[in-house]
Order: structure tokens, then sequence, then C-alpha cells
């Protein structure tokens, strides 16, 4: 017998994650070293040396079993944005709450909303479920178009809707007036996710407060991440932050000790470690200067990047991303989003951006050269 045809085939149909290519296994396949990875969009920087010191502290105990209510690292939250206890929900990354928005509220046959070109992860949680996606083509510029995602969720009854602000893998940004906007049409009984994986790299101009907003709409879903900002990618830290209710369902379904000791306390030393986010930020500004002039030197077209990453458009993506590798640089093919013809770049340090850009053009080269053998 086939086993794969004991599982529900809600699960048998879910296309699995395709994580950017480790270091280490690209180290074992060709035999090199000094390899650059900007695939996953992880902090250039490492983590903040603080975390680095209560992760050495936390280890002392880590016979122990963790606070599963994470008390120490839901105060910080909570005295930074004025909740309460009772309105944050702590996750093994913020992957864990995209999955436990999904779980706590949807039923086989529920309908969720994403846009096209929006992180994967939605799609997945709303599938392993049960629950079926209604995907809404993107805006033109490939950026989330809200009227059309509102109409589709009213127009469907949709449980759930799942916004990306900034989007992965495009980069695209809305505005808080689109976004309240778009809260303000939407029926209270709809739920919003709203994942602001990579709220930290927008510009001071573009910032808008969406914590305020969960007084104003109770069916809203905050999620954040300590992976991308705070250098935390490998620990699996993040949080939500919603109505009272809404929390009290999400954490029925949580694991109960699904934030490890160690990541717990990394993150709270992450969190009040305000000068290296600003640092991180700073950094990731200059970066994306650096690698957008250079695609455009290069006659790349690119998105405009609000998060630490940016896409671009490359005739025979797939045989460039190969090209890359075997020059040592490891970046992320977007297919799987629809975008065949694109290619995904995380901005690293100023050295890793320069080799990116030395060998895209290389391998550019290479390609005009192969095509005219
Ligand atoms: C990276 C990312 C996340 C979450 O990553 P975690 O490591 O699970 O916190 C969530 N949403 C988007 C859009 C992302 O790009």
């Amino acid at each position: 017998m086939n086993y794969c045809d004991l599982a529900p085939s809600y699960v048998r149909s879910i296309a699995p994650y395709q994580p950017g290519k480790p270091i280490s296994e690209l180290e074992r396949e060709l035999g090199i070293t000094g390899i650059v990875k900007l695939a996953s969009n992880e902090n250039p920087l490492g983590a903040s040396a603080a975390s680095v010191a209560a992760m050495h502290e936390a280890i002392k105990t880590i016979a122990l079993y963790p606070d599963g209510n994470g008390f120490e690292l839901k105060d910080a939250l909570v005295k930074r944005y004025g909740v309460t206890h009772a309105s944050v929900t702590l996750g093994n990354g913020s992957n864990d709450l995209l999955e436990l928005s999904a779980r706590a509220f949807l039923a086989p046959g529920d309908k969720v909303v994403y846009s096209a070109h929006a992180f994967a992860v939605y799609a997945l949680a709303t599938q392993a479920v049960g629950a079926s996606g209604i995907s809404v083509p993107a805006a033109q510029g490939y950026g989330h178009d809200l009227p059309a995602m509102l109409a589709a969720a009213k127009d469907n009854k949709a449980k759930m809707v799942f916004i990306a602000n900034p989007n992965n893998p495009t980069g695209t940004f809305l505005s808080a007036d689109a976004l309240r906007k778009f809260m303000r049409g939407l029926p209270a009984e709809i739920l919003v996710v709203l994942d602001e994986a990579y709220n930290e790299y927008l510009p001071e101009d573009k910032r808008y407060d969406s914590v305020s907003w969960l007084k104003e709409y109770p069916n809203l879903i905050i999620s954040r991440t300590f992976s991308k900002a705070y250098g935390l990618a490998g620990l699996r830290v993040g949080y939500a932050l919603a109505h009272e209710q809404v929390t009290d369902m999400l954490n029925r379904v949580r694991q109960p000790f699904n934030v490890n000791s160690v990541a717990q306390a990394a993150a709270v030393a992450a969190f009040r470690d305000v000068s290296f986010v600003k640092k991180t930020f700073e950094l990731n500004q200059r970066g994306m200067v650096q690698i957008t002039e250079g695609l455009t030197r290069l006659g790349l077209e690119y998105i405009p990047s609000f998060g630490n990453f940016v896409a671009f458009r490359i005739g025979g993506a797939t045989a460039m991303y190969r090209r890359l590798l075997e020059l040592g640089v490891i970046v992320r093919p977007i297919a799987n989003y629809d975008m065949p013809d694109w290619l995904r770049v995380s901005i690293g340090l100023e050295s890793e951006n320069a080799k990116f850009l030395a060998a895209l053009e290389k391998a550019m080269g290479q390609q005009v050269h192969g095509e005219k053998k």
C-alpha cells in the first residue's frame, strides 16, 4: 500500500515549503568554502551580543522546562506596546503563529483569502487544516490588491485573510491608510492575520502603529518575528498580538512549551537591544541602495522593496540561480511564487552584496557567451 493514501487528500496535495539552500549543503556539493548566503532574509550582522550573552546564561538551566507562559518575553512586549499579557501569543517563529491562527479558527471547507505572490506559508497553513485558499491576483507592481481581496473575502464569506506587509518575496508595501480602509470595509467576523515580519525595516515615513488598531478591530491578528531584524532565525521566536478572546483560542492549540527557554531569554535581550535593530536597519538601507544600483547598472528590473531583500527579473532565472551557486552565492528562486523569471536576493554585508553583484555580472556574461555558441 501507499502510506501517503492514509493522509487526508488536503494534506497529500500540499506542496512542500522550499527553504533556501543551507551553506553547508552547497559546501558538500561543490567542495568550496567562502560561500555567501543571501537566500533567506537573515540578518547579516548575526545576533546581537546581548542576546548571545543571554543564551549562554539560559543554557545553565536547560534541564528545566521553559516557562510555558513566556512571562518575561511577554512582559517586555506588553510594556513596549501597551497591551495586556492576555493579548500576546508566543510562537516557535512567527510561522508558528500563522499556523496557530489557521488551526484555531479554520475548519475543513472554510475559505481563506490571500494575495498571489504572497508568503508561501499562508497557503500551506490553510491547506493543512483542509480549508480552501483563494489567491487574489496581485495589483500592478506585484503588490496586494486590497480592494480585490476585500471583495473576495466578502463574496466568498471567507473566515480569514492573510496580509503580508511588507510582503515576501516581492517586498511590496501597503500604506497605513490602505490597510485601515480594508479593515473598515471588512465584516467583523472575518479574521485578518497581518504578517509584519519585516516591520522593523520600514523607513521612518512609512511606519504605522498597527498595534493601536487592535482596540478598534478585534478581528485583527498582528504577527511579528525575531528571525529577521533581531537576528534570531535559528532560534525560532515570534509573537502575535490580538484581542484577548482570539489570543485565548490561539493558545488552546499551541504546544505548551512551543518556545524554548534559550529562545525566550535571547528574544528578551534582543528586544531590548534597540541600538542593534537600528544598526541592522541602517546597514539594510545602505545595502539596498548598493544592490539596487548594481541591478540597474546591469540593466535588470527589480521590484522596489521595503524588506531586507529584493526581487529582480532575469532571463533564464533557474540557470542563473545555478550559475550563482557555482560562483559561491546562494540566492532564492521564486518560481514557486508564480514568478519564474525572478530571483530574490537578501541584503547582506557590503562585501557580500559586492560578491553577489560581481557573481551576477559574471553569470550574465557567461549566459551571453553561452547563447552565442
Ligand atoms: C520570514 C517570514 C516570516 C517568519 O519567519 P519566522 O522565522 O517563522 O518567524 C513570516 N512572514 C514572512 C512574510 C516572512 O518572510
